[in-house]
């Protein structure tokens, strides 16, 4: 796949000119409005992370790929889909409230998992962006650790404002290391990762420290408008399928 040979070498000079190693970053293969036939594409690349920002679009999607990859959650998730997220991915890049917190806690519960997440900081203030504001991450960070034992909190993630140059999202890259930095510190967590940088910007985020790329357009062209066909499983819930 030579898109992927071009976004490793990518990846590759921005670690040797920032000192850091390559194993620190992985890539998630974002496959959102593409069907199975590009999962397969990334997986015979090498690429075994994927990332979907719709439950209801994974749980169509998943049965129909290899069973070895690993399936990240990178959109909004919503307390009525925690049921159906926590049973279909590995990973959530996107957990925005206590709230939430407490809904995946009691789920997990019950289900015998114990999640691991990242915290969603809408460090740009965009009012579009999900995510909760930086301010919040003290007390929701807290409340996981007095509340929610099931959790493993591992980082952060952001997404930068659109724009058509990377260095304008250096800022916002940098304030997320920042506050990484600063919760290590008064939680005592570890919190190793940060999810930031897409394909417009995710150089400038290694450079900044990401440890999770969430690139879609980079290694699979621009995506599919989707059209959804919305079909229900056995209790019900809505599932959809992506169709041309
Ligand atoms: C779609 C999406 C991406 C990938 O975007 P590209 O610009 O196509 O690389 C990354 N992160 C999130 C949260 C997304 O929804």
């Amino acid at each position: 796949m030579k898109e992927l040979e071009q976004v490793e070498e990518v990846i590759g000079a921005v670690c040797a000119k920032s000192g850091r190693d390559r194993s620190e970053v992985r890539i998630v293969a974002v496959t959102k409005t593409h069907g199975p036939e590009v999962v397969e594409e990334a997986r015979s690349a090498g690429l075994l992370t994927v990332g979907e920002n719709k439950v209801q679009e994974a749980m169509w999607k998943k049965p129909l790929c290899d069973s070895r990859l690993s399936w990240h959650l990178i959109g909004h998730l919503q307390t009525n889909k925690v049921r159906h997220a926590l049973a279909t991915f590995d990973y959530f890049h996107s957990i925005d409230s206590a709230k939430l917190l407490d809904k995946i806690e009691a789920v997990s519960e019950e289900m015998g998992l114990c999640p691991q997440i990242l915290l969603e900081v809408n460090v740009s203030g965009e009012k579009s962006k999900s995510g909760m504001k930086p301010e919040e991450v003290p007390f929701v960070l807290e409340h996981a650790m007095a509340q929610c034992p099931r959790i493993d909190v591992q980082g952060f993630m952001t997404m930068a404002p659109f724009s058509m140059d990377p260095e304008a999202s250096r800022p916002y890259f940098r304030r997320l290391k920042e506050l990484q930095i600063q919760m290590r510190k008064v939680s005592g967590l570890y919190l190793p990762e940060l999810s930031m940088g897409m394909s417009g910007d995710y150089g400038v985020a290694v450079e900044e420290g990401a440890t999770f790329v969430r690139l879609g357009t980079v290694l699979f062209g621009s995506r599919p408008k989707a059209k959804r066909q919305v079909m229900s499983d056995d209790t019900g819930f809505e599932v959809c399928k992506v169709v041309d």
